[in-house]
């Protein structure tokens, strides 16, 4: 048996009907940038967020950029975040010429420490970057509470996290900006790059539709320097055709992600992941723990079995942050995710024959 990390097909044949006319149309039109597909998206995800706002923009990596921007953050001021993320979220902070400080991550959800984070702050602190890493999100009652007591923005990268939510509020929806990517591999995914803005801060979303078009609302009048940082309409159209389905899929995740529960429970070598209270995980990733974690990919392999790290090395250690001047063993628990940790295949479409054969191979891979 076969059992690909991640298969878009079944996913395309759901909606295949229904977006190739809206590509068709656009094509036939020639009118690919912003326009009324990419309005008609930024009301619809806004509505779904729960913020005033939103605005597409060209990646999630660009939504990062886009936020700081905005919120004037830019050379040596300090964001605190997490070294155990994707590369764009310490990334973007370094890109506007900011310092990314770190704290730990928790041992169970792999989300960064909020209690950690007060220590972090020093005169300089201008922001927190939550992540809300696989599809939770980060313990967000304390984490706003400091960022007031503080005066200090937050951005949270939701570009894992669409759907999430913390005590009934949508990740995105708690910051001044939330930070969304389409990427294909990401649950609600376009056919490209694709990626979005969220703020209930009309002031805010302003400057943020300025700086997607170089730092001028008005055409070839610029107040400030942006980017080109625009979104197709081709995937807003794809997004809009998705976003009703996109609850149904999640909770094909969950389903999922149950049932490798159970087929884990009673192997103590492998560490599931935890759902903490109050929180609605949409498993973005299924990530287990294994202490021979290199030994079971190489196996999995071997069987048939898709299956990746995320992520091999804390971003305290790459090269390009020698600067910020951490060293190995600054932060535990991070580069022990790092060392032990791999996700299994868990999209929506995967039947139960698929799970049950990865959960077996690795119950007997672990216990042999
Ligand atoms: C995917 C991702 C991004 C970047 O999104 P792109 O659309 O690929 O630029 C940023 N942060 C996290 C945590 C991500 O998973």
């Amino acid at each position: 048996m076969k059992v690909p990390l991640l298969d878009l097909k079944p996913q395309y044949a759901q909606i295949k009907d229904k977006v190739i006319p809206e590509l068709l149309d656009i094509i036939e039109n020639q009118a690919f940038i912003l326009g009324p597909r990419v309005d008609k998206l930024e009301s619809e995800i806004s509505q779904y967020i729960g913020t005033k706002h939103a605005l597409g923009c060209s990646s999630g990596t660009d939504a990062l950029l886009l936020a700081l921007m905005a919120l004037d953050i830019g050379r040596d001021d300090e964001v605190i975040t997490t070294p155990y993320t994707f590369f764009a979220t310490a990334g973007s902070i370094a890109r506007v010429g900011a310092v990314a400080r770190f704290v730990d991550i928790e041992p169970d959800t792999y989300l960064m420490r909020v209690d950690q984070i007060e220590k972090a702050i020093t005169p300089k602190t201008k922001a927190i970057m939550p992540v809300h890493l696989f599809g939770q999100c980060v313990d967000m009652k304390p984490l706003m509470e400091i960022a007031k007591k503080h005066n200090l923005k937050v951005i949270e990268d939701a570009c894992q996290a669409i759907g999430s939510k913390y005590d009934g509020t949508q990740a995105g929806a708690f910051g001044e900006v939330g930070c969304f990517s389409f990427f294909p591999s990401k649950n609600l995914g376009c056919f490209g790059d694709g990626g979005l803005c969220t703020t209930s801060d009309s002031a805010l979303q302003e400057r943020l539709k300025g700086l997607r078009v170089h730092g001028g609302v008005v055409q070839y009048q610029h107040q400030e320097i942006g980017l080109n940082a625009r979104i197709d309409a081709i995937q807003a159209a794809v997004i809009s055709v998705k976003l009703p389905l996109l609850a149904g899929w999640t909770e094909g995740r969950r389903h999922n992600a149950s049932l490798y529960n159970k087929l884990f429970a009673d192997n103590k070598k492998v560490v599931t992941p935890v759902e903490k209270s109050g929180r609605y995980h949409i498993y973005n990733q299924y990530v287990i723990r294994v202490d021979n974690r290199d030994a079971l990919k190489a196996h999995l392999g071997e069987k048939g079995i898709g299956c990746s790290v995320y992520y091999p090395l804390s971003l305290h250690q790459q090269n390009c942050f020698a600067n910020l001047g951490y060293r190995q063993g600054d932060f535990p628990e991070s580069e022990r995710a790092a060392a032990t940790t791999i996700a299994l295949p868990i999209f929506s479409e995967l039947s139960e024959e698929q799970i049950r054969y990865v959960a077996e191979t690795i119950n007997a891979f672990t216990n042999a």
